[in-house]
C-alpha cells in the first residue's frame, strides 16, 4: 500500500479548502469572476504556508473545463485529475534551486511559443525563484514582457527581497502570512477528526505554537507525534523540547508575586529536567506578551508595565544564555525582578547589552573590567580547533547550543554527524521533518556559521552541510543541497595560521 502524507493527502484542492489566507484567496476568485486573471503571479512568505498549493489550485482553476461559481475547479474532469495527480504535462513546475531548474529555464523561453498539448493554457510554477541566476532572470523578465496568450507564470519564493524590481514590476504579487495558531489548530483538529486521531487540545495547541505558522510543518508534526492513533500533551512536550503550560504560568505567578525562591526552584526544576532553556524564555516571553495585551484590554496599566519589564528583562537574559551555566541568565532574570535592587544601583556592575558596537566602546559606561574579561574568556574557549570527525563529534554538543533558531536547535539534537570528506559534513536524520527543518537555507547559513566560528578563524571556507535522512525520500519534498560561495572576510592577521587553516578546510582567502 502506498503511504501518502498527510500533508499531500490534506493539501487544499479547491479555494474552499485553502487555509488562512483569506487575502490571496478572494482576490484571486474575483479575478476568475471578472475574467482579468493576470499573466503573472509572484508568492511570497515563509515556508509551508501554502504558496505551492495556491499555485497548483490556480493551475486547476485556469484549466479546470466544469469551473463551479466561475472560480472552483469542479476536481472531476480530467485536467483537474491530471492536475491532481502531478501528471498534466501542461502544469511546468521548475525548482529554480537545483542544476536542472537553471536548464529549465534557459529552456522555456523557447518552448514556451508552443501552444499547450492538452489543456487550455500552459502553466509554470517557478519555485524558490531567488535561487535564479542573472542570466535566468533575464531570460524570464524577456518573457514576462510579453507572455503568450497561453502561458501563465507563478513564481514562488520565502525571500522576495532578492528578486530584481524588474521581475516584481511585471508580477501581481502576493504576500503569504504565517498562519495563525488558531486557524493551524482548527485545520489540525478537522485533520485528527478524518484521520480519528484522538488529539488532545493542549497538543495540538502546542503544535500550533511551535511551528511558527507553517501548516506543513505543524500537519507533518501532526503526523509524527501521533502515536496509535493517540496524540497527547505530554509526548509532544518530550519530543519537541517544549516546557510545560504549567511551568509557564507558575513563573509568571511567583514573579509577579515577588517569590525570588519559588521561582528560582522552578528554573532549577528546569535544569534538572534537562530543559531547554533557550525554548523555555522564547515560550516565556510569547506568555508575557499575552499577559501585556490582555492587561492592556482591561486597562490594568500596574500589569501592562510589569509585563513590558519581564520582557526587557527576559529578553536580555536570551542573550546571555551562551554561557557555560545555562540557567544563570535565568536566576539573575528572577532576581532582578523580584527584588528591589535599585538600592544597589552603584556598586551593581552595569549589564545592559548594547545593541550598536559603536556605543560599547564608547567611555561612558563605566564597567569594562568584566566586560573584557568575557571577552578574553571568549577568545580562549574559542580557539580554532582541527576539522577532523573526532573533533566533530566532541564538540556537536557546543554546536548545538550555540544555535539561536529553536526549531533549528531541537533538530539538530535529532540527528547526528556521520561523515566528513574535506569540509562537506554529512548529519544523519531519523525524520524528514527534521531533515528539512536543517535544509532550509537560512538555518543551514546559520549552522554552517556557528561550526566556522567554533572550528577555525579568520578564514572563511566554504562549510557545507549535507543531510541525509534514513527513511526514504518522498521525491516532491526534497530538497537540494545548495552550494554556498564563500563570502568575503578580512584579511587574517597571523598568515601562517591561514596557510594552515586552508589546507585544513580546503577553501580560499577572500580579500
Ligand atoms: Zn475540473
Amino acid at each position: 500500500m502506498e503511504e501518502i502524507s498527510l500533508y499531500r493527502k490534506y493539501r487544499p484542492h479547491n479555494f474552499d479548502n485553502l487555509v488562512g489566507q483569506d487575502h490571496v484567496k478572494i482576490t484571486l476568485m474575483n479575478a476568475f469572476k471578472s475574467g482579468h486573471v493576470s499573466h503573472a503571479y509572484l508568492f511570497t512568505g515563509p515556508r509551508g504556508t501554502g504558496k505551492t498549493s495556491t499555485a497548483r489550485l490556480l493551475a486547476k482553476a485556469l484549466n479546470c473545463t466544469n469551473l463551479k461559481d466561475g472560480f472552483e475547479p469542479c476536481g472531476e474532469c480530467e485536467l483537474c485529475k491530471e492536475i491532481g495527480e502531478g501528471r498534466l504535462i501542461d502544469l511546468i513546475e521548475i525548482d529554480a534551486a537545483s542544476n536542472r531548474g537553471i536548464d529549465e529555464v534557459r529552456d522555456l523561453k523557447e518552448k514556451i511559443n508552443f501552444a499547450p498539448t492538452r489543456s487550455k493554457v500552459k502553466v509554470y510554477i517557478i519555485d524558490e525563484v531567488h535561487m535564479m541566476t542573472k542570466e535566468a532572470f533575464n531570460a524570464l523578465l524577456k518573457t514576462l514582457e510579453e507572455p503568450p496568450a497561453h502561458a501563465y507564470f507563478i513564481l514562488a519564493t520565502t525571500e522576495a527581497h532578492k528578486i530584481p524590481e524588474t521581475i516584481i514590476s511585471r508580477c501581481q504579487r502576493f504576500d503569504f502570512k504565517r498562519i495563525t495558531h488558531k486557524a493551524l489548530m482548527t485545520r489540525l483538529g478537522y485533520i485528527a477528526q478524518l484521520e480519528g486521531i484522538v488529539a488532545e487540545d493542549q497538543a495540538l495547541e502546542a503544535i500550533s505554537k511551535y511551528v511558527d505558522g507553517g501548516l506543513r510543518d505543524a500537519i507533518g508534526l501532526l503526523e509524527q507525534l501521533t502515536l496509535d492513533n493517540k496524540l497527547n500533551l505530554e509526548r509532544v512536550q518530550g519530543l519537541l523540547g517544549i516546557s510545560g503550560l504549567s511551568l509557564l504560568e507558575n513563573m509568571y505567578g511567583a514573579l509577579m508575586d515577588n517569590k525570588t525562591k519559588e521561582a528560582l526552584s522552578i528554573v532549577n526544576e528546569l535544569h534538572i529536567q534537562g530543559s531547554d532553556f533557550r525554548q523555555f524564555s522564547h515560550e516565556f516571553i510569547d506568555l508575557l506578551r499575552n499577559k501585556m495585551l490582555e492587561a492592556m484590554n482591561a486597562d490594568n496599566r500596574r500589569n501592562v508595565a510589569r509585563a513590558i519589564k519581564m520582557i526587557e528583562v527576559f529578553q536580555k537574559a536570551q542573550l546571555r544564555l551562551d554561557s557555560d551555566i545555562p540557567q544563570l541568565a535565568l536566576e539573575i532574570a528572577v532576581i532582578e525582578l523580584t527584588n528591589n535592587l535599585e538600592e544597589f544601583q552603584t556598586l551593581r556592575v552595569e549589564t545592559r547589552v548594547e545593541q550598536k558596537p559603536a556605543e560599547a566602546t564608547s567611555e561612558k559606561a563605566p564597567l569594562k573590567a568584566a566586560e573584557k574579561l568575557v571577552e578574553r574568556i571568549k577568545e580562549v574557549s574559542t580557539a580554532p580547533i582541527d576539522l577532523t570527525m573526532e573533533n566533530i563529534l566532541k564538540n556537536w554538543p557546543r554546536v548545538v547550543e550555540r544555535i539561536r533558531t529553536p526549531s533549528l536547535r531541537n533538530s539538530l539534537k535529532n540527528g547526528k554527524p556521520v561523515s566528513l570528506d574535506g569540509a562537506e559534513l554529512t548529519l544523519q536524520f531519523a525524520t524528514n521533518f527534521h531533515k528539512d527543518k536543517v535544509f532550509e537555507s537560512a538555518h543551514r547559513i546559520e549552522l554552517e556559521g556557528v561550526m566556522e566560528e567554533i572550528f577555525k578563524h579568520g578564514v572563511k571556507a566554504a562549510f557545507l552541510v549535507k543531510a541525509v535522512e534514513m527513511k526514504s525520500v518522498v521525491a516532491d519534498e526534497y530538497e537540494p543541497v545548495r552550494e554556498r560561495a564563500p563570502d568575503p572576510t578580512p584579511p587574517a592577521e597571523d598568515s601562517s595560521a591561514v596557510d594552515e587553516a586552508l589546507e585544513i578546510f580546503g577553501g580560499q582567502v577572500m580579500e
